[in-house]
């Protein structure tokens, strides 16, 4: 295998000639999703069957799916169907259930027969390459649930490149990070809070084990931040790795299939194999073309699935293309996502992400913010620390920011006559 790509003849072949050969497998796999789902049937009631697919532009003419599509389909579920109208095998040939992590309302349940975990295999172990992972990479795998799209697919995709999996994901904290010290963890794949997280404790751990680090590729993703040049320059900086590579995939489609390469400038699409994707304005459902500068909703078609197919749907991501030429090769448009078109606000004509806001601002945040705590009077006097940096990651995890918490013993708090608060923010010490 060449040592730069995972699959050189599709990585490298001119995009136009890509999305030729995927509308040929489109044409070929719309029949049995007609004929196999409900929900599809449905949809496509008034298109005329057989109809020629030979470009993505005539892909374009179908009818986009939406999460709304998905959900009611789900909603269906019989016993005989538990996964409900988009349900296209039969569920013998089902081997794996996935779920959504459900925090904008009821879980969505993926199925995968054992054709569609090898694809996810395949496309995320391609999508994990390009992002630097080889086989002599010891990988510490840091989602904690097993059965989301973060958790078994991507073990699935770091065995598959052939690296170490050391799946770590599930243990505390001060846990994860001593383990991968002792386990000479080469590489990390981590929420973007985590990695900054991890930058600031990273040397205190190398103390408390004297270890040395071996880290030297950290793959983040799932929040913004790697867009922002100081939070790279940090992580990179206090972590002394030589590759930080931003990742994105979507629970819904495929799990991981976007990664920057070595120019660490904007994500690769990686899953083409599998995958054909269309970038549409989120407004009129239009597409637009996939040139420097565009940007977009991505529309995601999943012409090589069994169980649960896609074809287009709609992600509400919302990306900017950074460039569609790359110095490592690779055909595939990089992007970079710039927020949820659910959250966009148009301002002054202008499109506007509130993430993206958020993303700026925590940017500039090179502190943790001061934070004191009373604890209750029952509070074991041995335990305060332990529960200072329990607060700590549950803040990080849920509010993607660090906050520096000090227990405080009760009655420490000035009390107002309104509001007895049990937390302050701590003004920031000159320095
Ligand atoms: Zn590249």
């Amino acid at each position: 295998m060449d040592d730069r790509y995972w699959n050189e003849a599709l990585e490298t072949r001119p995009w136009a000639e890509v999305e030729r050969w995927q509308a040929g497998r489109i044409e070929a796999w719309l029949p049995a999703v007609r004929a196999r789902s409900p929900m599809y049937s449905e949809l496509l009631r008034d298109q005329p069957a057989g109809r020629p697919i030979r470009s993505l532009v005539e892909l374009a003419e179908l009818p986009l799916t939406t999460k709304d599509h998905v959900r009611a389909a789900q909603e269906a579920a019989t016993d005989h169907e538990p996964f409900g109208r988009n349900q296209s095998a039969a569920t013998s040939d089902i081997v794996q259930v996935l779920c959504s992590s459900g925090t904008t309302g009821r879980p969505l349940y993926y199925a995968l027969t054992r054709s569609d975990c090898d694809t996810f295999a395949d496309a995320i172990a391609n999508t994990w390459f390009t992002a630097g992972i080889r086989e002599a990479d010891i990988v510490a795998h840091l989602v904690g649930l097993p059965m989301v799209a973060g958790g078994l697919p991507y073990a699935d995709g770091f065995r598959r490149v052939g690296a170490t999996l050391a799946w770590l994901g599930g243990f505390a904290t001060e846990r994860i990070l001593t383990e991968m010290r002792r386990l000479r963890c080469s590489a990390l794949l981590a929420t973007t809070s985590f990695g900054q997280y991890l930058a600031s404790q990273w040397d205190s751990v190398g103390q408390q084990t004297g270890l040395p680090s071996r880290l030297r590729t950290v793959l983040c993703g799932g929040e913004p931040g790697l867009g922002q040049p100081n939070v790279r320059e940090r992580i990179t900086a206090s972590l002394d790795i030589g590759q930080l590579r931003e990742v994105m995939g979507l629970g819904d489609v495929l799990p991981a299939m976007w990664a920057e390469c070595d120019a660490e400038d904007g994500m690769h699409f990686n899953a083409q194999q599998y995958v054909a994707i269309e970038l549409v304005d989120p407004a009129t459902g239009a597409p637009q073309r996939w040139a420097d500068g565009a940007e977009g909703e991505v529309v995601y078609t999943t012409f090589q699935r069994d169980a649960t197919p896609m074809l287009r749907y709609r992600s509400r991501d919302h990306v900017r293309v950074i460039g569609t030429e790359c110095r490592c090769g690779r055909s595939s448009p990089r992007i970079r996502c710039i927020g949820r078109t659910d959250d966009m606000l148009i301002y002054k004509g202008m499109n506007v992400f509130p993430s993206a806001l958020a993303d700026l601002i925590l940017g500039r945040f090179d502190d943790s913010i001061a934070i004191d705590v009373e604890a209750a009077a029952a509070t074991p006097t041995a335990e305060p620390e332990l529960l200072g940096r329990a607060i700590e990651e549950e803040v990080r995890q849920r509010l993607q920011v660090r906050v520096a918490v000090t227990l405080v013993p009760r009655g420490t708090i000035p009390r107002s006559a309104y509001k007895n608060s049990l937390l302050a923010v701590r003004p920031r010490e000159p320095r």
